[in-house]
């Protein structure tokens, strides 16, 4: 290059250099202590601001007063001392967004916490904003398959929809959750797995699971592990949440699983409380009830103008002795389109996955199953109903009618029937059939015990000799009348052979 190229090149990129003035707002700490630093000096602060200390930690501001600032500290708490200098950043908590997120653990403020490379981003979207409005919304109406026979059949998701999956301790919340991502391979959803206040080998035992089943090319994790400040957990769903709205709105569908909420209100009760907010019910501030309704609004299913994409959140709450009209439960139920309630006395008599029927609702309801599904998941909720209510009754023990020994022997079989280890989701078509045979009787021909095994044997029945129905399942969504006739007849052939291979 020639030297009067380089000076024109040199006077051009002069030329073009814009410095705008930042504004830029500094201000001392007046006193610091148990992660809260109190910043004086700061001006046009704003909620949510990330601020920067000299030392090095950093901060968001959550409480605006006259004369100061209240930051919480996320990280080097250790190192902020009085006086130091605090400067306002201008910006609220930003995390990256986009494919390069996929496979990959990342802490609340998107830094990547795997040991890998850095993350590529595609944009940089702020934690905090605003939920889709009525107008860009549209009905939730497309199911979002589980794998899991009982919450498919009779509290079915619909993308877009809020569940809350609520119970005790150890009583396989995660494992549902979990189990829904790993069904979505193969079916262009999105999943995020946000972890907050668990034991970081918890969380390392579930990334262990998705990456055993195939699930990390399409699922991400945000974690806050119990052993991070508060702060950290306060911020880990909506830097999730907003991961995953980049998603929505290029189009795609998204599950978003919070573990678990009750941890998350606890970590704000914490930073309120370190902030001298007042304590109100169970020593919880009262915008407790804003903390998740802003999080859920955010998950939405799209109009068709703004590309259809989805959101779906499973947002999972921890009970002591399965209370649910405490104060965190109730909350999150009211805002939630359904819970799926899971019972501690079930999962220990061996009911797994334990879902309680009578206390687990969808109000989405049968707009969000495929018709093959919802014509029979009506009659598996009467039976096992009516099964629940004759069960107390047959306790006492008085000879029971022909029609009463039917009804309790046939609700015995569809609760085993309804019985399904972690990591083998049902496909659709497996379920429709399945259920189908379930509802219709077929079941009378095994024993209770063998239910399991006979259920199994029928599918891989079906497979082997009649493939034709489950595809045609598959691809039309639906049992057409003289399709019941065939299902009937394999599933009555099938059982004839059960039967006469047990005598
Ligand atoms: P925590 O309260 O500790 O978060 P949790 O309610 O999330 O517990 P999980 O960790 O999902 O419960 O499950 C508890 C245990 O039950 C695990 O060991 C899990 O493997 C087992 N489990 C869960 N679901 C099933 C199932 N369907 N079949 C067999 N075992 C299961
Ligand atoms: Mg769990």
């Amino acid at each position: 290059m020639q030297f009067g190229d380089l000076a024109r090149v040199l006077q051009q990129e002069i030329g073009a250099w814009d410095a705008k003035p930042v504004s830029e707002t500094t201000g001392y700490v007046g006193q610091v202590g148990d992660s809260v630093a109190m910043v004086t000096g700061l001006r046009n602060t704003v909620y949510g601001e990330l601020i920067d200390f000299a030392s090095g930690a950093k901060g968001i501001a959550l409480n605006l007063e006259e004369d100061s600032v209240g930051c919480v500290l996320m990280s080097g708490e250790t190192l902020v001392h009085d006086g130091e200098e605090a400067r306002g950043t201008g910006r609220v908590v930003s995390v990256p967004v986009g494919k390069g997120l996929l496979g990959r653990v990342m802490n609340p403020l998107g830094e990547p916490i795997d040991g890998k490379s850095a993350i590529e981003a595609e944009e940089f979207y702020p934690i905090e904003s605003p939920a889709p409005p009525v107008i860009e919304r549209s009905p939730v109406d497309t199911p979002l398959q589980t794998g899991i026979l009982s919450v498919d059949a009779m509290v079915p998701i619909g993308r877009g929809q809020r569940e809350l999956i609520i119970g005790d301790r150890q009583t396989g919340k995660t494992a549902i959750a979990i189990d829904a991502i790993i069904n979505q391979k193969g079916k262009d959803v999105y999943c995020i797995y946000c972890a907050i206040g668990q034991k970081a080998s918890s969380v390392a035992a579930i990334m262990h699971n998705l990456e055993k089943y195939g699930a990390l090319p399409y699922t991400f994790t945000v974690l806050a592990s119990a052993s991070d400040s508060a702060a950290l957990q306060y911020l880990a769903p909506y830097s999730a949440v907003a991961m995953a709205e980049y998603f929505m709105r290029q189009g795609k569908d998204v599950l978003v699983v919070y573990d678990d909420l009750s941890k998350h209100a606890v970590a704000y009760r914490t930073i309120s409380l370190l902030l001298r907010r007042p304590p109100g019910r169970e020593a919880f501030p009262g915008d407790v009830f804003y903390l998740h309704s802003r999080l859920l609004e955010r998950s939405a299913k799209l109009s068709e103008g703004l590309g259809s994409g989805s959101i779906t959140a499973l947002p999972i709450v921890e009970t002591q002795a399965g209370d649910i009209s405490s104060y965190i439960p109730t909350n999150v139920i009211s805002i939630t389109d359904g819970q799926i309630f899971l019972d501690s006395e079930l999962f220990n008599s061996g009911v797994r996955p334990a879902i309680d029927v009578g206390l687990s609702v969808s109000r989405v309801g049968g707009t969000a199953q495929k018709k093959a599904i919802r014509k029979v998941s009506g009659r598996l909720r009467l039976d096992l109903a009516q099964y629940r209510e004759m069960a107390a009754f047959a306790q006492f023990g008085s000879d029971l009618d022909k029609s009463t020994q039917d009804k309790l022997a046939q609700g015995a079989r569809l609760i085993e029937a309804l019985k399904q280890p972690q990591f083998s989701p049902y496909s659709m078509e497996e379920e429709a059939a399945l259920l189908f045979a379930a509802v219709r009787g077929y079941l009378s021909k095994a024993k209770v015990e063998e239910i399991g095994s006979f259920a199994r044997g029928f599918l891989d029945y079906l497979k082997m000799n009649h493939n034709g129905i489950l595809a045609s399942i598959a691809e039309t969504g639906e049992i057409p009348l003289e399709m019941e006739q065939d299902l009937e007849l394999s599933a009555g052939k099938f059982a004839e052979q059960w039967a006469k291979k047990a005598a």
